[in-house]
Parts: C-alpha cells; structure tokens; sequence
C-alpha cells in the first residue's frame, strides 16, 4: 500500500519531493569484463524522513493521506 500526502497550504496532492532511506541488498552480478547487473533487490529496511511539497518547497504543511480521509472528501463533494 502506499501512501498518499496532502499539502494543506496549497491544497497539493500529486506532486512531492520525497526524501527517504533505504537499507538494501541485492544480487551483484558482473560480467568477465567488470559491467555490473543488479537483481533480485530486496528492501530491508525503508524510512520515509521528509515529504516536502513541490509548490511551497517545504515540508510543513503536508500531512499524510489516509484512505479513510480520501472516501470521505469524495462523499463530501
Ligand atoms: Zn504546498
């Protein structure tokens, strides 16, 4: 599942600089002549640290979207 955000400054919902670490491992796979393929990806660990609105350039009015709050702004409008 993912999660969505909302910029309540701006109203904003499609478009965020997202800042997250990921810890990872994966399958490195070279050739005879050192040109290197990555497989098999696996996601250990994942940490959102900073959603940042594109429009205000600042991470202080967004708020994660639940999809609760979606349904009920869809049944309000
Ligand atoms: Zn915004």
């Amino acid at each position: 599942m993912t999660t969505r955000y909302r910029c309540t400054a701006c109203g904003n919902l499609t478009r965020f600089d997202v800042t997250t670490t990921r810890r990872t491992r994966a399958f490195h796979h070279f050739s005879v002549g050192g040109e290197l393929v990555v497989e098999d990806e696996e996601v250990l660990d994942e940490r959102v640290e900073e959603v940042s609105c594109r429009w205000c350039a600042s991470p202080r009015a967004v708020v994660p979207l639940e999809e609760d709050d979606e349904r009920a702004t869809e049944a309000s409008a």
